[in-house]
């Protein structure tokens, strides 16, 4: 008898970073994510023992072909859309933050009223940033002024501004930040889960290769300890802001695949 699971996790990559504020070159990310985790330097074992080389639940559906300017949101949000209706959970690889904004919209109605757990060394609650309300530094104000989550929770937050905060405040925000965070306390949330993971929560000594630079971050096992700590299920995670062209050596897409695999490993039923 064939064991039929009863999850199945896609990884999607979303190479869009038309709406990063400093830098560009997040865009790259996923091929580069995508070759740390294929690379022979290590495998494909998740710290709970599971084989993901040899596991029929999870699947890599490459990169989208998206369009340039406004049409990209729209067509992201519809080629998730897609993967969710037919069963699948998403693991996206961004892309700069804005991705997380389509990517929400995707699930909404799917899995009912949705938490979603945010690590990052910034809000990304700005109203508008240089004109720009699509800006990675506005996803969590969008998805919150349409009421996409039930719930946000961001944690390892270390670069508050004044109107971040009163957005914060406006939307019910919980925020934990970096200085009062304990990875090994288990968050208090109930699922449904969305995860939505900004590489620069990590200090930057763990995860140099992204373009907004905050040291007094996590380390890797921090976020791990979090992640497998996590009340679930988790229905869906992104994985953004990589910008390769910061991370020579590699190490930061490293730690990305690192955390695909551990995501993976939740979703699948961990
Ligand atoms: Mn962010
Ligand atoms: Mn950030």
């Amino acid at each position: 008898m064939t064991h039929v699971p009863a999850r199945r996790v896609v990884i999607v990559g979303v190479p869009w970073d038309e709406h990063s504020s400093y830098l560009r070159g997040a865009a790259t990310a996923p091929d580069a994510i995508r070759k740390a985790f294929r690379s022979p330097a290590s495998n494909l074992t998740t710290e709970s023992g599971r084989d993901l080389d040899h596991e029929p639940a999870l699947s890599d559906a490459g990169n989208l072909d998206l369009p340039h300017g406004a049409a990209a949101a729209d067509a992201i949000e519809r080629a998730i859309r897609l993967h969710l209706e037919a069963g699948r959970f998403v693991i996206a690889l961004g892309g700069d933050h804005a991705v997380s904004y389509p990517l929400v919209r995707a699930h909404r109605g799917l899995h009912g009223p949705l938490t979603i757990v945010h690590f990052d060394a910034h809000p990304d609650l700005y109203d508008e940033f240089e004109g720009d309300r699509l800006s990675h530094a506005c996803p969590f104000a969008r998805i919150m002024e349409e009421g996409l989550a039930a719930r946000l929770v961001q944690v390892g937050i270390r670069t508050m501004t004044a109107h971040q905060r009163t957005q914060a405040i406006r939307f019910g925000v919980d925020v934990i930040e970096m200085r009062r965070w304990r990875p090994e306390v288990p968050l208090d949330v109930e699922g449904p889960v969305y995860v939505s993971l900004d590489l620069d929560v990590l200090d930057p000594a763990f995860a140099p290769g992204v373009s907004h630079h905050e040291p007094g971050g996590a380390s890797v096992r921090d976020v791990l300890t979090a992640l497998h700590h996590l009340p679930g299920p988790i229905v869906g995670a992104d994985i953004v802001e990589l910008n390769p062209v910061r991370d020579p050596s590699g190490v930061t897409a490293v730690v990305a695949a690192k955390f695909v695999k551990e995501i993976a490993d939740r979703m699948l039923g961990n």
